[in-house]
């Protein structure tokens, strides 16, 4: 069974943008996994396809329309579908890697896209959207925000990369940012690769990444230290 991705938008024309190339793009020909855009334009009612309208006790911008996106909802994700529906908002819990893994186990995702000041709260509630921020900034829509999740996402559906055990030292899967890579040449511009990873000693070899590790997430990412002491499995 392959991950399903559904993505309401108002420029399906962005899809599968990069997701076509290279490892995701070759897994979506294979069909380990599968990409369905909607329209969601297509569901306004009146004959100008209005899908946006004025802010409720005013303010600057528009505001996605909430018959229009429940009815794109309702098409793309019937009441039995057993996909999270998720839309991409930077009011969202922040996407970690560990929802990514839940992601990837899952059967797919209904992802909408929201564009404009963002969609009327109601319908958040009436559908059940679970909010998920790629990051602290606003984006101009939430197109390149489905991108950023389904990319992630898909890397980790079985078979997609090569080496699976490349997807198991990475930064965040230990709750530690990564060590330094190096490659040949053994000197450049004066710097050499550290004696340690040529030593061909694999046990001083993995103290070292660790020490690295560590070092790193202390100087950059102390919050995701914290993080790792309040859960036990660490
Ligand atoms: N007025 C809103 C921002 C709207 S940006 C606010 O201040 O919160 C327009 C759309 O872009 C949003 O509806 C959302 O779908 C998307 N978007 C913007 N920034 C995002 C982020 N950091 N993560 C996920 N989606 C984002």
């Amino acid at each position: 069974m392959s991950f399903r991705a559904s993505v309401l938008t108002l420029y399906p024309q962005m899809f599968p943008g990069h997701l076509e190339h290279s490892l995701a793009g070759r897994a979506l020909e294979r069909g380990d996994w599968t990409l369905e855009t909607v329209q969601i334009r297509d569901f306004a009612g009146d004959r100008h396809r209005t899908v946006d309208d004025t802010p409720a006790g005013g303010g600057a911008g528009m505001v996605l329309k909430p018959d229009v996106l429940a009815a794109a909802i309702d098409h793309a994700s019937p009441r039995d579908d057993a996909r999270p529906r998720l839309l991409m908002s930077p009011r969202g819990t922040p996407l970690t890697q560990e929802r990514v893994r839940t992601l990837a186990k899952g059967a797919g995702a209904v992802i909408v896209c929201g564009r404009f000041e963002g969609v009327d709260q109601r319908v958040i509630e009436a559908r059940g959207l679970e909010e998920v921020s790629v990051g602290d900034y606003i984006l101009s829509g939430g197109e390149p925000a489905a991108l950023v999740l389904l990319d992630a996402v898909v890397r980790l559906l079985p078979g997609v990369m090569g080496n699976d055990a490349s997807g198991q030292s990475e930064s965040f899967e230990d709750g530690l940012l990564e060590y330094p890579h190096y490659t040949r040449p053994a000197i450049f511009e004066d710097r050499p690769i550290p004696d340690v990873l040529l030593s061909g000693d694999h046990g001083r070899v993995d103290v070292w990444r660790r020490e690295q590790a560590e070092k790193l997430t202390r100087e950059r990412r102390p919050d995701l230290l914290e993080v790792k002491k309040k859960t036990p499995k660490g």
